[in-house]
């Protein structure tokens, strides 16, 4: 048979009760306010932007070429004119199109984008695995198909680029890929262990 407990019992569980709520409301506010985006209003830049550019030095062209590859910028950050002349060939000037993208609107006029190619296989490359050395480095291969593009906009559209947004900075995966960096050694398979980087 249920026995009712002395009021102060009643008392000391609802305030066990509320403080456990707090706590909850006070974690899940203070964690979900750690991973929140906070995009910084930002002008047009006018060269590649550097955190963007460690990721790719330090950590993708290196982890490729452990792979093999050995991977060239064909195109980097782009200045307007520079976006506006490729947007223009096969339109108003001579040649195939070579881009859907106005000048503005390209992530390359942002400084958040590089086009890769193989110094001896060009095109003909694992463009999965890219993808996947990207992938590690914090990057994301594409949009639209686009396997030798490679950017980093974390969920930000065109738009918000334009209208002044960008995304938050990324960290290396792994100390030794900085120290390979400043000491001009090659990043090595070995280091890739050490780092706990997957098989790609
Ligand atoms: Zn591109």
């Amino acid at each position: 048979m249920f026995t009712p407990l002395p009021k102060t019992h009643y008392a000391f569980l609802a305030a066990v009760l509320t403080a456990a709520i707090v706590i909850g409301f006070y974690f899940s506010h203070h964690q979900a306010k750690k991973i929140v985006v906070q995009p910084k209003l930002a002008p047009m830049p006018t060269a590649i932007d550097p955190n963007f550019n460690t990721q790719v030095n330090e950590c993708f062209l290196p982890t490729a070429a452990v792979y093999g590859y050995n991977l060239r910028i064909t195109s980097g950050f782009r200045s307007l004119s520079e976006q506006n002349q490729i947007y223009e060939q096969g339109r108003t000037v001579d040649g195939h199109i070579v881009s859907d993208t106005p000048a503005g609107r390209s992530i390359h006029n942002f400084g958040f984008a590089v086009d890769v190619a193989d110094r001896i296989w060009a095109f003909n490359i694992d463009w999965a695995k890219l993808g996947k050395i990207a992938a590690y480095c914090g990057l994301e291969q594409g949009p639209d198909g686009d396997l030798a593009h490679f950017e980093h906009r974390s969920g930000l559209s065109r738009d918000d680029f334009v209208a002044g947004l960008r995304p938050p900075a990324l960290s290396l995966p792994c100390a030794i890929m900085e120290t390979r960096a400043q000491t001009n050694k090659p990043l090595t398979r070995k280091d890739l262990q050490v780092c706990g980087a997957p098989k790609f």
